[in-house]
């Protein structure tokens, strides 16, 4: 990894070029330069429109209509079935394409949300000034997409406001009587997709630098409870500071310390408090926590549980609330009051107070590696990055092992990011562990400078040509087997958008859309006619030897005979 030094040379390099803003980071190009080189900088939704084409003329849209009904709007329902069209004239596989720009923008605001919801609480807490510290690499999405290196804090929030602009220009595109083509609704599905990997980078950004502002190790005798989060609750640094076990259930946010993973909602018996974000978290959860007479607190603006607005009660009314039973918690808007509370809560309350250690055994410990260097080694081999969520359905922990021996063995490497990585049961010296899924974006922006070192460009506005190095030069897959979300099906779509193709498990066939390899269509001549409807159109059997840009397998086998396939592309 190229040390801070060097990327300090190379900023010198352009000092001439070079304006230093409040909020704005240090501009890697100006206006003027960037027009005059066409280079992509906060590219809109069309800007990349070209480059989608290229790939959609090589790989074409297989849609799976489960459901062959459109009810979008008030002139509906309408029955899409049998080539009808619906009341504004659209098919069933412009519909399906527009289902699928809606779940990549589902998954790209998602985490766009959590981004600007961090930005916030370390604005507030530490001003706009404070230095970010990171590294060349971490701010490689940055520089790509937004043409500027963010140096302070506040320095994000441009990157941010570009997403936030692009996801609205974009959902604004699924209103009823707009875009006739399906290629149009991928290419801005790609482009939400890309929009999420940008949030991933910033997210990861600030909780770096959140956790080093904020993280405090306890010793074991000091741990006075257990709080069990639910979902992404993004300010969960609040509670850093409190001498408790924080534990994930469910989540994938392994990264910091007095922080316990766990899967079984059996650990609910071992909480002192619950605290619930948004994002993965069951529906019935006050209705558990009830069961058992643990508070529990919503701190998302985004799921509110039903619970009342507690935020401007103070710490001792709410306590007597809760210990009254008048309440059986709220929704707490502020999160330095949520940390006296919970503090009170397991200090005041001895008798219910958990077993921590307990707790702490029977959650999820794992090795984590942060440090990526793409050396020429793993630049020239073979690399499998393996996202997402780890509830399998046709396939199991065991086939999940053997597939990724069975590439290991051929010194393959192989990344995880998320919950699936507590399924990989091997040791091997080429199997990386990077932590939590929006950790993979870390093997992303390695990637990106690489590539950029290759074509002899910085990555400032050459997503065409980056995207090209990777698609041509990398030999790499992701892969989600796991039961998958819209986040995960945006950041299929971002990868794709840059190159890497994709397998997904079983579960990727309810996104109901492919792109592959082995459909001969003239897509262009089709679909700009305006006439193409790939939906009724006979296709040959999935041809599992054969390179797609995006399938989903059901079996082992299946997988095996991908794997190889997808990955060798120069
Ligand atoms: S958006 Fe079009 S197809 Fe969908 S319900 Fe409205 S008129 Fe019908």
């Amino acid at each position: 990894m190229e040390p801070k030094e060097s990327k300090d040379k190379e900023l010198e390099k352009k000092e001439e070029k070079l304006e230093i803003f409040i909020g704005g980071g240090i501009e890697l190009i100006s206006e003027e330069e960037a027009e005059k080189t066409k280079k992509f900088i906060n590219p809109n939704a069309t800007a990349l429109r070209n480059l989608d084409a290229d790939l959609f003329g090589k790989f074409k849209p297989k849609y799976y209509g489960f459901i062959q009904q459109c009810q979008l709007c008030a002139f509906g329902p309408c029955d899409l079935s049998r080539n009808r069209k619906g009341a504004c004239g659209m098919r069933l596989n412009l519909q399906m394409s527009r289902e699928a720009l809606i779940i990549s923008i589902s998954g790209a605001s998602s985490y766009l949300a959590r981004a600007s919801e961090l930005y916030k609480y370390a604005v507030k807490k530490y001003t706009y000034f404070e230095i970010l510290n990171l590294k060349k690499e971490e701010t490689a999405i940055i520089n790509l997409l937004c043409g500027y290196d963010p140096i302070m804090v506040g320095d994000l929030k441009k990157a941010l406001r570009y997403g936030n602009e692009q996801i609205v220009h974009l959902i604004s595109s699924t209103h009823m009587g707009q875009e006739a083509s399906d290629f149009d609704y991928n290419s801005k599905a790609l482009h939400a997709g890309m929009v999420s990997l940008l949030a991933l980078e910033i997210y990861e950004n600030l909780r770096k630098f959140l956790y080093e502002k904020e993280k405090k190790i306890y010793a074991k005798n000091e741990i006075k409870g257990n709080i069990v989060v639910i979902g992404e609750f993004v300010k969960t640094f609040s509670l850093l500071n409190l001498p408790v076990n924080i534990i994930r259930l469910g989540s994938d946010d392994v990264n910091y310390i007095n922080s316990i993973v766990n899967y079984s909602y059996e650990i609910l018996k071992y909480a002192d408090v619950i605290v619930i974000g948004e994002g993965n978290v069951k529906c019935d959860i006050i209705e558990m926590a009830k069961n058992v007479g643990i508070p529990v607190f919503a701190t998302s603006s985004r799921n509110l549980a039903g619970l009342a607005d507690i935020s401007n009660l103070s710490v001792d009314e709410i306590f007597n609330k809760i210990k009254n039973k008048e309440i059986c918690g709220g929704f707490i808007n502020n999160e330095e009051k949520l940390a006296k509370i919970i503090l009170t809560l397991v200090e005041k309350n001895p008798k219910e107070a958990k077993n921590p250690e307990a707790a702490e055994a029977s959650g999820v410990k794992n090795e984590l590696i942060k440090e990526i260097n793409i050396s020429e080694k793993l630049e020239k081999s073979p690399i499998i990055l393996l996202f997402g969520d780890a509830n399998f359905s046709d396939l199991n922990k065991n086939d999940l092992n053997e597939i990724l021996n069975n590439f290991l063995s051929k010194n393959f490497f192989v990344f995880t990011a998320g919950d699936i990585g507590f399924s990989v049961e091997l040791k091997h010296e080429n199997l990386i562990n990077l932590g939590s899924k929006s950790a993979g974006v870390h093997l992303i922006e390695n990637l990106i400078i690489k590539a950029s070192e290759r074509i002899g460009e910085i990555p400032v506005g050459n997503f065409d040509k980056i995207a090209e190095y990777i698609r041509n030069k990398f030999n790499i897959v992701g892969i989600f087997l796991g039961s998958t979300t819209q986040e995960d099906f945006s950041i299929s779509n971002g990868v794709m958008r840059l190159g890497i193709p994709v397998i997904f498990g079983s579960q990727g066939i309810k996104f109901r859309r492919e792109f592959r390899g082995d459909i001969i269509v003239d897509y262009s001549k089709d679909d700009y006619n305006g006439n193409y409807n790939e939906i009724f159109k006979t296709h040959p059997q999935k041809n599992f030897s054969f390179p797609h840009l995006c399938i989903s397998a059901k079996t082992k086998d299946e997988i095996i005979t991908l794997i190889p396939k997808m990955v060798i592309r120069s």
